[in-house]
């Protein structure tokens, strides 16, 4: 099998600075990085910034922190120092592609050597034409191959004219080319439909093929996990390896992730970017367990996987070929499954920046308060940017239509006789024991078999809702003094 003496594997992940993170990045990314840690191997971030029209000012910072927030950790690449600049790490570098230009450049000089590739002098205009002429005869687009045909003698004038030109692969277009990928097995391309392809623009930038195969090559890159939008360029890159004369590297390409509808997962879907998972508050364990799922079967029910169990039970033959829908109500599970895990102080400190982002205008509860709605919330599923907004009745003053406090067809004294119970209980709990137990443990006494006459009228003085946490909670969260006053309005309200 292809897979042997993996300890020396060494996986990349070369992101083009041209935007943010997508989460399906991610999923690729940690495809790659469980591989790499699985096998002891070595993982490597590259900077592919060879498309400089396209480079997003920040964005390279931005991918770096998402992986850092994501836990994941790498031998080689990019990084960034305390002071959150770029820095690079390790010995196969340059990591970032802008440095690598002279390497490209002799690269691409040794295949014309070579007679594998060859210098194209073709003006924009003549390209236009040529693409117009095959696209009106109903021909797929593709170089004529015009300055195939120059002679030794025409090339040097033109260089040395200081013609602007561009390196082209020679491609054999009788052949075919075919591999085995990790992910879907057999693959088969014919080259008739491969051009002969641009390797060095003229600007003096390398294509992403070019830099690609040429880096992958020079920093021993043995595996390569990428999305399938990928895989047409395959056999563009399998004919530079064979041009160069390069050991190829087992590639795998994974499918995309997919909407509800199973299209592909864009903005209109929600948060896309991990640096907007990030902000809503996802914990990366919650993220980085759903989506390695989304991307992997592990063939048992176990659902929840740390990052080190992850990496135990990685199985690159069980990685899926079919896209996988992404289900945010999935991911809350995740989410509240591991929010209900954190210790307090890490729960509390995540939800004082949580109450910074999303809570309520015009609202100052003490810390403690919103300490108590965090042990309260955490209880549930949900979106953690509405983990206040879902309980803004504990925070703010509550209206309520007086019909509400009754549950069923209780009479207006029944209702009154329930919440005087209810007000007397609370009143006798001494205010250092007005702990939820305690609370919970003293209305259920008091309801005994009338639980709806009881807790139903409690709950709506408390809430003013007819769905809200429990009103033992309620009535923790509030505390001694704002309960009773919330009993006292209800009162006063069916007086
Ligand atoms: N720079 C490419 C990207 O942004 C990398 C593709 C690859 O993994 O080969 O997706």
């Amino acid at each position: 099998m292809t897979l042997k003496n993996q300890s020396t594997c060494r996986l990349r992940f070369a992101p083009s600075p041209t935007g943010y993170l997508h989460i399906g990045n991610l999923r690729t990314i940690l495809t790659n990085y469980l591989f790499a840690r699985h096998y002891g191997g070595d993982f490597i971030v590259r900077l592919e910034d060879t498309d400089q029209a396209r480079i997003v000012q920040g964005a390279a910072k931005e991918i770096i922190k998402s992986l850092k927030w994501a836990g994941l950790e790498w031998e080689e690449g990019i990084d960034l120092d305390s002071r959150g600049q770029i820095v690079e790490k390790g010995s196969s570098g340059p990591y970032i592609q802008s440095k690598r230009l002279a390497i490209y450049q002799k690269m691409a000089e040794q295949l014309i050597r070579t007679d594998q590739a060859y210098y194209c002098f073709c003006s924009r205009k003549r390209l236009e034409n040529m693409r117009q002429t095959q696209i009106q005869r109903k021909q797929a687009p593709m170089y004529d191959r015009y300055c195939r045909q120059l002679t030794e003698a025409e090339i040097k004038k033109k260089l040395k004219n200081k013609e602007p030109y561009v390196i082209r692969l020679k491609v054999a277009r009788e052949e075919e080319t075919v591999f085995k990928d990790l992910v879907r097995g057999r693959i088969r391309i014919e080259n008739r439909v491969i051009d002969d392809q641009v390797l060095v623009k003229s600007d003096g930038f390398p294509t992403y093929h070019l830099a690609v195969v040429v880096d992958d090559h020079l920093m021993k890159i043995t595996h390569v996990f990428r999305s399938e939008e990928w895989l047409p360029s395959v056999p563009k890159h399998i004919l530079i390896y064979k041009a160069f004369g390069f050991k190829l590297p087992y590639f795998g390409h994974l499918p995309q992730l997919l909407n509800m509808n199973g299209k592909k997962l864009s903005k209109r879907d929600g948060e896309v970017a991990v640096k907007d998972f990030r902000y809503k508050g996802y914990l990366s364990e919650a993220v980085i367990n759903y989506i390695a799922l989304l991307g992997w079967n592990p063939k048992t029910t176990q659902e929840i996987f740390s990052l080190e169990e992850l990496v135990k039970q990685f199985d690159e033959r069980k990685l899926n070929k079919a896209g996988a829908k992404f289900d945010y109500a999935r991911l809350n599970w995740y989410q509240a499954y591991y929010l209900k895990r954190l210790t307090d102080e890490k729960l509390f400190s995540w939800g004082k920046a949580m109450w910074q982002r999303f809570g309520i205008q015009g609202v100052e509860p003490e810390q403690s308060k919103i300490e108590k709605i965090l042990l309260v919330q955490k209880q549930r599923v949900g979106e953690p940017a509405q983990i206040f907004k879902e309980v803004d009745y504990l925070l703010k003053p509550v209206k309520y239509a007086t019909d509400l406090l009754k549950w069923k067809n209780m009479s207006q004294q029944q209702v009154r006789e329930q919440l005087n119970k209810a007000w007397q209980t609370l009143d006798q709990v001494k205010e250092k024991d007005f702990e939820l137990e305690r609370i919970q443990q003293v209305l259920t006494e008091a309801a005994a078999e009338k639980r709806g006459e009881f807790l139903w009228p409690l709950r709506v003085a408390l809430s003013g809702k007819k769905q809200s946490v429990s009103p033992f909670e309620c009535a923790w969260v509030l505390g001694k003094k704002q309960s009773k006053k919330r009993i006292e309005q209800a009162l006063n309200k069916i007086k």
